[in-house]
Formats: C-alpha cells, sequence, structure tokens
C-alpha cells in the first residue's frame, strides 16, 4: 500500500521500538509488529498488529495479569455470586459480547480481562480460587494439616478446602480431572486404587503434595473406606450423588468415621494399598514432574 503520508513508497513491515507515557513516565515497547513507511518513517497498524500492541502495552502498564479463560470466568462468576446480567453490566459491556467469552466462542479482550481481574483481587475468596501464586501459596501453608495423625487424602482435601473456601470448580479446573473423580476421592466413596492413578496424582500435585504424603493419606483414606464399608447403612446410600443433603450426609458420615479411625492407634502393618497401585503412582508423579 503507498504511504498515505508522502507518497513517495509502499509500506514496509517493520518492527519497531514504541514509546508511550504511563502516569508521566516514558516507558518503551519494544518489538512492536507494524508497516512503516522506509521513506519518511511513517507507521500504520493492521488491525491484529493493534491488538497486540494494545496487549503489550496494557502488560507493561499493569504486569501480567493471566487471560481468563472461559471456565475461570464462569468460575468468579459463580464465585461472585453474579447473573449474566450482573456481570456484563458490571463490566459495562453487551450481555451477548459477555456469553461469548464464557462460551468460549471469543477470547476476551485484554483491557476486559484487566478489569475483571480487578474484580477479582478485590473478593479474597475469588482470590483463593482464581489467581494460582495465591493459592498454591495458601495451599502450602495448610501442608501443616499433615501433622495430624492419620488423616486420609479425602479429610485433608476437606480440611484445605473449607479453610480456603476453595470452589470445586477450581480443583476441576486446575487439576484437569472430572467432578465425579474429585468427588469420589473427597469422601471416599471408592477404594483409593479404584481411582485412575493420574487423576489421584493431578489432585495431590494441586494440594502440593509430595508423593510421599499422597502415599501416607492414601492409606489413611484406605482404611477409612474399609471401615465404611463394614457400616452397612452407608451401603444403602443412593448412588445419586447430586443432591447436596446427600452429599452433606455423606461428608458427614466420612467425618464421624475419620475421627474415630483418627483416635484408633497405628495404622498398623496392614497396608491397604497394592505395591503396583504405588508404583503406578510413582510413575505419574515422575512424568508429571518432568513435564512441568
Ligand atoms: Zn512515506
Amino acid at each position: 500500500m503507498l504511504c498515505s503520508n508522502c507518497f513517495e513508497s509502499e509500506y514496509h513491515n517493520a518492527h519497531i521500538s514504541q514509546e508511550i507515557v504511563v502516569n508521566g513516565a516514558k516507558l518503551i515497547i519494544p518489538d512492536v509488529e507494524c508497516n512503516q513507511c522506509p521513506n519518511c518513517r511513517d507507521i500504520i497498524l493492521t488491525h491484529s498488529q493493534s491488538l497486540e500492541f494494545d496487549r503489550k502495552r496494557i502488560l507493561l502498564e499493569f504486569g501480567e495479569k493471566e487471560l481468563l479463560t472461559s471456565q475461570k470466568l464462569k468460575l468468579v462468576r459463580s464465585i461472585l455470586g453474579l447473573t449474566l446480567e450482573d456481570m456484563s453490566e458490571l463490566l459495562h459491556i453487551g450481555k451477548n459480547t459477555y456469553g461469548r467469552w464464557e462460551r468460549d466462542e471469543s477470547p476476551i479482550t485484554y483491557s476486559m480481562n484487566l478489569l475483571v481481574h480487578n474484580l477479582i483481587d478485590r473478593y479474597p475468596i475469588a482470590k483463593n480460587n482464581l489467581i494460582t501464586s495465591v493459592r498454591d501459596k495458601l495451599l502450602r501453608e495448610c501442608l501443616v494439616y499433615l501433622d495430624e495423625k492419620n488423616i486420609s487424602l479425602g479429610h485433608y482435601m476437606h480440611k484445605t478446602i473449607d479453610k480456603l473456601h476453595l470452589h470445586l470448580d477450581t480443583i476441576v479446573i486446575a487439576a484437569s480431572t472430572d467432578i465425579d473423580t474429585l468427588k469420589k476421592i473427597l469422601f471416599i466413596q471408592v477404594k483409593p486404587e479404584v481411582c485412575d492413578p493420574l487423576a489421584t496424582v493431578k489432585i495431590a500435585k494441586f494440594f502440593q503434595l509430595s508423593f510421599e504424603n499422597l502415599v501416607e493419606l492414601l492409606k489413611a483414606s484406605a482404611h477409612v473406606f474399609r471401615m465404611s464399608s463394614e457400616i452397612s447403612f452407608v451401603h444403602t446410600r443412593k448412588s445419586d450423588y447430586s443432591s447436596e443433603m446427600l452429599e452433606r450426609q455423606q461428608k458427614n458420615i466420612s467425618e464421624v468415621l475419620e475421627k474415630a479411625f483418627m483416635n484408633e492407634a497405628d495404622l498398623g502393618a496392614a497396608n491397604l494399598i497394592s505395591e503396583q497401585y504405588l508404583a503406578r503412582l510413582k510413575k505419574c508423579f515422575a512424568d508429571l514432574e518432568e513435564s512441568a
């Protein structure tokens, strides 16, 4: 395209450093892709170049804020208890535009991403659930619960979830698992060995547990599961876990069992988890460590 400034030359693709002013201070944005006239140095940006420039400018101005995925946007809204209408009003945008981001039909814009982050920053519970660095730090603080005698993985998770007000979806998203698997482990609905080792390891990693921590917790879970299967009324529970009441009841039962169990003597020699399963867990743990 012919330069619209000097009419002497065609625009060429170029990479330049652009100066911007933030709060009175001059900052340089390096490596801005643009189209430049070699003759008069006039610059024009295509639509995608201008979006990229905007992104770099926002990053420089406000620091790196992870781009919120559709899942995370849904989670933000659910944690803050807002409807689609509330959220779009709050952001001063159309409900359809916001809806498209949640449905993953288009990515959230950088400026709106920043606005939602500002919202998250104001609510500790939202922060605990959505900001990885904040969450990981708090999760590591919960590792003191490991000192409790005979604590099971399910009980450890319950305590941590309650303490940090974690949303189950947060764990599902971060550990890339599904809600059913998570609940099986959390409520000790099945023998630990029945759970996919990779899913178990991913959840353990979310909770910042080491392999050794995980093994100890799972051994305790296996004991709790055995105890629960010895109690007949637990067996009569329905397989429909969707009801909230049923879930609470289940949680209560497992808590009573946990308490009884934790007061018991040592776990004893009986190892309720096979060496094969432990080996599979260990492999998954090492594989994930490597890919990280
Ligand atoms: Zn020119």
